[in-house]
């Protein structure tokens, strides 16, 4: 059963319980069963951090803030406004140079977690454990550009 399903029955029942339907009729077991699971699936409020981490839109927590990638230019590109709900994602011009401070912290947070897993986990010296973190870094770039990002948007955009 795909959520689509779950939200067309939904609207159903809404619709009967809005003409006032739903005393006249009879719901089977297998329908009250669904019913439940719908109830639980739209009342169940998606975790925030998780959407976050998810880089999903902060306002609607479904669609995903940034593009498809297919090229290497793609880990750069976001979306102008949500492709759900049409949240803007950027607030005012300049908007995501507050992020730079955001990404310098998980760089930072990142290079410490590299460096102390390499010299005192792996054991190897301060020199291997340099280029481990300069490795790591390098490649969380894109993440992190995206993170840092979202992280912005959600301390200025609540959800609905
Ligand atoms: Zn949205």
């Amino acid at each position: 059963m795909c959520s689509n399903n779950f939200h067309k029955f939904a609207d159903e029942y809404e619709l009967r319980v809005a003409s006032n339907e739903l005393a006249s009729i009879e719901l089977t077991n297998q329908q009250n069963r669904e019913l439940r699971i719908t109830n639980h699936y739209i009342m169940k409020k998606p975790n925030r951090w998780r959407t976050m981490f998810a880089l999903k839109c902060p306002k609607c927590q479904q669609a995903k803030m940034f593009k498809p990638v297919n090229t290497f230019g793609d880990l750069f590109e976001m979306h102008d406004t949500c492709p759900n709900c049409e949240q803007k994602f950027e607030l005012e011009i300049g908007f995501y140079w507050g992020a730079m401070y955001v990404a310098y912290g998980i760089s930072s947070a990142l290079c410490f977690i590299a460096f102390a897993l390499a010299f005192w986990g792996f054991g190897w010296s301060e020199y291997q454990a340099f280029i481990f973190l300069t490795i790591v870094v390098l490649l969380a770039m894109p993440y992190t550009f995206r993170l840092s990002r979202t992280i912005w948007l959600y301390a200025f955009v609540k959800n609905k």
